[in-house]
């Protein structure tokens, strides 16, 4: 028999901390694309149709604390938006081509939960580097428009200005560690979609049997 489970909400002081982090996160990707000089305005792409995977229970529970303070009619129009994108999904994996639709959350080419929205979708853009707990070092090389200008602006990906992600990854596990706390080790790792967020619902943690 499956455990009962109970929603996970996320308390209010680790809603603070994630906004601050994601804050934090704006104030240095805002740097260095002025640096760069990238902006999206005019750009003919729309990275809201990448195919984003996300990977914290902590930031699943704030996207639905977004979620539900959206009024009804909105709510159930994105809902619909993410079963279609979940249906679309699965045809283009099976085609073996990598996901391009657009996000549900996506309402006339605006985010309906900007505040509420994905790390990825904040760090998508500017080259930045980050170094892991095991000591290996990554880099990342921004979107196509920045890596054009960074060509031709500086030569070298290396030489041109980015963000490190670091302490800011560093910050979002110490979230996701006290979300969870004892019970990590029980949770599977995710990798969703934000259409399977939303359709799966909010996220939710197995009941102790002392609290049944
Ligand atoms: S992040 Fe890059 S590709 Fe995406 S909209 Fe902005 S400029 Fe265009
Ligand atoms: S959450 Fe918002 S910003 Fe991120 S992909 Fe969806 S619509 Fe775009």
């Amino acid at each position: 028999m499956n455990a009962p489970l109970r929603e996970l909400t996320l308390p209010t002081e680790l809603a603070q901390e994630l906004a601050a982090i994601y804050e934090d996160m704006e104030e240095g990707y805002d740097k260095v694309a002025r640096d760069i000089g990238l902006t999206c305005e005019g750009c003919p792409d729309n990275c809201c149709d990448s195919y984003f995977l996300h990977h914290t229970y902590s930031e699943w529970a704030y996207l639905w604390q977004g979620l539900q303070a959206l009024a009804p009619e909105m709510q159930d129009r994105i809902r619909d938006r993410a079963a279609e994108y979940l249906r679309q999904c699965k045809g283009q994996l099976a085609e073996g081509r990598r996901p391009q639709i657009m996000c549900p959350l996506n309402e006339n080419g605006l985010c309906a939960l900007y505040q509420h929205r994905m790390l990825v979708c904040r760090m998508h853009g500017i080259p930045a580097t980050m170094t892991r707990p095991d000591g290996q070092s990554m880099r990342f090389p921004g979107c196509f428009r920045c890596q054009e200008i960074v060509e031709q602006k500086y030569g070298q990906p290396e030489a041109a200005p980015s963000m490190d992600r670091t302490e800011l990854f560093r910050r979002m596990v110490g979230v996701e560690s006290r979300l969870l706390g004892d019970k990590r080790h029980l949770m599977p790792r995710i990798k969703m979609t934000i259409a399977e967020m939303i359709v799966q619902g909010p996220p939710s943690l197995p009941v102790p049997h002392c609290q049944r």
